[in-house]
């Protein structure tokens, strides 16, 4: 018998984790794949040398997550900000250049540089408090009423037909609408817009970084810590009962919502469980990833030292594609979000050389190969790309479930992250986490959503804390000597 079982070793898995065992519980993890990680694993892909990020790349989440900023994570591992956060390549060798300092990026947009200043900058200035409403359940009295008014008032800008009521050119609206996309719904939609003023927001308070020797060091430092503290991780077995498990007063499941339903179904109380079957997944991301022989020739020279870049064009032609795939199409020019971390973080591929993180967005379930797509998509901002390309490995949005159960149809946010999803994720409630019968979900399939922030893990493992164990919630869980 232990005091708490946690069912899959992704980011949130281990957050709820060391949450439990820095309470003093015991804790046990079990992990259907043979190494840790879930969503954060880097691994060789392609060429001998060459580490690529088999999933999450870059951290802004992790940057402004309360559990990261408790756990230390910038003290236990090294986070790098390249010297442009996001970039966003236009025909012509034109380009919006986020760079950390907000200010700096407006004066570079012309005449729309003072609305995309006045967007951004009150949220800016109030970025931790943005963050503190963005990782909580939506239904929470928020703490910081007026930034939380202030940021509601331009997701409906953001996120309806007035989007572009105050911009006159096209570099600032893309640059808004490149980081919208990341929650692959129709865009203008109200998700899309709290997207696009969270993550935009976030890459001028504390950045865009990417950890040195990939995404998997943050998930290493977690299980470092689980360990430590007595916690205990077994790779290699796929939960599929109850009956798997050790027995336990308290079971949280990083798994996508009908990967608990079928695991412990009947242990969940009849009208939650009505509720959690009606919740429903989104459309998908397939992977691509290079081995590079030299840097991405990026025509925009700024680009080269972008740690990611949003590629699709202007808002017009991302909102396009991304109807397209709201319609179950492929896209012809499909929104691609790209990553060069050897921009500042060299130990990822042999000397010299570089590697390039991508996926392009795709309808749910499908099984087409985008690497062509998407290197068509980086070609057209950077002629030559292909002459640099050593290798690549692609993964299809099939493929993606095959690799994580959790990313149904290769959705790779356990869930759509529609607006509607959003607020009951994956239920109506303001402790979305706890299922009853001291069951409890932590996945990013759970408030508040996708992203390597840890917060879906903390969050449960707070409310587990509270209900299963009775047991104080404010857990210290900072670095020790
Ligand atoms: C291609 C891609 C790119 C992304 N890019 C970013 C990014 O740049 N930045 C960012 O912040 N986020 C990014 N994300 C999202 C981020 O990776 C996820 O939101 C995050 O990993 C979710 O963490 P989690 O712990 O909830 O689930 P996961 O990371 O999915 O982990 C769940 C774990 O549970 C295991 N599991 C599932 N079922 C069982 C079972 N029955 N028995 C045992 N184990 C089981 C799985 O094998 C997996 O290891 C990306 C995701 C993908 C797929």
């Amino acid at each position: 018998m232990v005091d708490a079982v946690v069912v899959g070793a992704g980011p949130n898995g281990l957050a709820a984790a060391v949450t439990l065992a820095r309470a003093g519980l015991s804790v046990e993890v079990v992990e259907r794949n043979d190494t840790i990680g879930g969503g954060a694993r880097t691994a060789e892909l392609t060429l001998p040398g060459f580490r690529h990020d088999v999933c999450s790349a870059v951290h802004p989440m992790a940057l402004q997550s309360r559990f990261f900023r408790a756990f230390g994570l910038e003290d236990r591992i090294e986070l790098r900000l390249p010297d442009v956060q996001y970039g966003h390549p236009l025909d012509g060798g034109r380009a919006g250049i986020a760079h950390r300092d907000l200010a700096r990026t407006a004066d570079t947009l012309g005449v729309d540089g003072p609305a995309f200043h006045q967007l951004m900058a009150p949220l800016v200035r109030n970025a931790d408090q943005v963050a503190d409403f963005a990782n909580d359940a939506l239904l929470h009295v928020p703490r910081h009423p007026v930034t939380v008014a202030r940021f509601g008032l331009r997701v409906l800008e953001q996120g309806t037909r007035a989007w572009d009521a105050r911009f006159r050119e096209d570099v600032a609206p893309a640059m808004v609408s490149g980081v919208a996309a990341h929650s692959i719904q129709h865009m203008p939609s109200l998700s899309t817009a709290a997207a696009a003023l969270s993550l935009g927001v976030y890459a001028h308070a504390r950045g865009w970084p990417v950890p040195v020797g990939g995404s998997q060091a943050i998930v290493d430092a977690l299980a470092g810590d689980l360990v430590a503290h007595g916690g205990r991780i077994e790779t290699g077995r796929e939960v599929r009962s109850l009956g798997d498990l050790t027995p336990a007063k308290a079971v949280l499941f990083d798994t996508s919502v009908p990967g608990m339903l079928a695991i412990a179904g009947r242990q969940i109380p009849t009208p939650r469980r009505g509720a959690l079957r009606r919740f429903r997944f989104g459309n998908a991301a397939a992977k691509v990833d290079f081995a590079l022989s030299g840097p991405v020739p990026w025509q925009n020279e700024e680009l080269r030292r972008a740690g990611t870049v949003h590629i699709g064009g202007t808002r017009a032609e991302i909102a396009a594609a991304e109807a397209e795939v709201a319609r179950g199409r492929h896209a012809e020019r499909p929104y691609v979000l790209g990553s060069e971390p050897t921009v500042v973080d060299p130990s990822r591929a042999p000397e010299g050389k570089h590697v390039f993180w991508a996926y392009a967005h795709v309808p749910a379930g499908s099984d087409v190969d985008q690497t062509e797509a998407v290197t068509r998509q980086i070609e057209r901002f950077a002629p030559g790309f292909r002459d640099v390309v050593l290798e690549s490995a692609s993964r299809t949005a099939v493929d993606m479930q095959a690799y994580n159960p959790n990313y149904h149809g290769g959705d790779i946010a356990a869930g759509a992250a529609s607006f509607w999803q959003l607020v009951k994720r994956p239920v109506v409630s303001s402790d979305p986490w706890r299922m009853g019968g001291g069951m409890y979900l932590c996945s990013e399939a759970s408030a508040p959503g996708p992203g390597v922030h840890g917060m879906a893990g903390w969050h449960a493992a707070r409310s587990a804390l509270r209900h299963t164990f009775g047991l104080p919630t404010d857990v210290d869980l900072a670095p020790e000597d």
